[in-house]
């Protein structure tokens, strides 16, 4: 049986899976079965941040494996105070729970926010306003989050206290406050719902409306964060800082890992015994981070995230097939006129170019640390196709 074969009879099909078995990635270029080369614009769904097996990356993560590669969070380790040291530097936030995933990081966000709620205001003002075409995960209660209908399926019944809201659309929202409206949960840039950025004017009314009636703002950048759009934060761009932010996909550089942060007004809400994970703030994942953090912090990389998004941004635009050019930094939609985006990702695959989709656009989500070289050579192709 082939691995193919072999996966898919003892594999549960949750996956629309593509017929390629990655086998193994040096940089932004990996290797199938058969020792075909794809020039990587996804990294994994924006995951490997650094590429496939940075150095300095690998480095730590084995060094970490060798000495202690999990303890119980009844204990302390250094490797995880430094890493929630440096990712609080970073970000400006007082204090960080660690989780396994972008749906973990949510959960408690969610949680973080209704308690917050409950031992100021007391029973009732539970509910949480997220942004129609949102994306915040696949557990029950992040599904229940989820602004679109498509998701709200088979698995009844779902989390109560969600209501969804237009996003750019000001006047929706307000309509929505009444009274039980504990916190609002945005991401910047929609990612799964199609890489579209909220407008300024909007997120900034959104703040104040939400400072006024101290109702909490959970910025979702699991997606977004940790130097994807060309700011450590999306938030950066807008020039606000949500009371809750949640990290996770690139933020351990592969490693599965996330992360909610939380600001002073929030940061002492979850005591013990509120809250926890078993696997969360794993030493192996901390040590990962800690090395995604070392790159993406160091001198000019922001700068050079963002300039590299304007150069793709530029040469897409050139080419005919492309109608418009969404996201921010390196989180980039691409739609196109006449063609459909899932044959231009099969396409690509077969000319040894990774891409991604979201909703009816092509997705560029390319390794942070990508050269020029690498570019020239995925857009090559894309611009073939195209
Ligand atoms: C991917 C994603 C999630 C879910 O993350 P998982 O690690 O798959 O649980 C949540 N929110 C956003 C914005 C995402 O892009």
């Amino acid at each position: 049986m082939n691995t193919i074969e072999k996966f898919n009879k003892n594999v549960m099909g949750t996956y629309g899976r593509l017929d390629m078995v990655i086998e193994s990635g040096k940089g932004r270029v990996c290797e199938d079965e058969d020792g075909k080369a794809y020039i990587d614009f996804g990294s994994g769904i924006g995951t490997n941040s650094l590429g496939y097996c940075d150095s300095d990356w690998v480095e730590a993560v084995c060094n970490q494996v060798k000495s202690l590669q999990h303890t119980s969070n009844y204990y302390y380790t250094k490797v995880q105070a430094d890493f929630a040291e440096k990712l609080c530097q970073a970000t400006g936030y007082s204090k960080v729970f660690f989780g396994n995933s972008g749906a973990e990081a949510n959960e408690c966000a969610i949680k973080l926010a209704r308690k917050y709620s409950f031992d100021k205001y007391g029973k009732g003002r539970h509910t949480i306003i997220t942004l129609m075409n949102s994306f915040h995960g696949r557990t029950l209660c992040t599904l229940s989050a989820t602004g679109q209908d498509s998701f709200h399926n088979y698995f009844f019944p779902f989390v109560e206290g969600f209501k969804h809201a237009n996003a750019n659309d000001i006047e929706d929202l307000k309509s929505k406050l009444d009274g039980a409206v504990c916190a609002v949960m945005i991401e910047y840039v929609q990612g799964e719902g199609g890489v579209i950025a909220l407008e300024k004017d909007y997120v900034s009314q959104l703040y104040k409306i939400c400072e006024e009636n101290d109702i909490l703002i959970i910025a979702d950048e699991v997606q977004t964060g940790v130097g994807r759009t060309g700011k450590f934060l999306a938030g950066d761009h807008y020039g606000v800082k949500a009371d809750i932010t949640t990290l996770a996909k690139g933020l351990a550089g592969g490693l599965p890992i996330g992360a909610c942060l939380a600001n002073e007004k929030c940061a002492d809400v979850l005591t013990a015994g509120t809250h926890g994970s078993t696997f969360g703030g794993n030493p192996i994942a901390c040590a990962g981070g800690l090395a995604v953090l070392n790159k993406v912090l160091s001198e000019g990389f922001l700068e050079d995230v963002a300039e590299k998004g304007k150069y793709i941004r530029e040469r897409l635009d050139e080419l005919d097939e492309v109608k418009d050019v969404s996201g921010l930094g390196l989180m980039i939609g691409v739609e196109l006129k006449t063609k459909s985006a899932k044959d231009i990702l099969n396409k690509a695959m077969e000319s040894g170019l990774l891409v991604l989709t979201a909703k009816e656009k092509v997705r560029l989500l390319p390794p942070l640390n990508i050269s020029y070289k690498e570019i020239e050579k995925g857009l090559a192709i894309l611009a073939n196709i195209l």
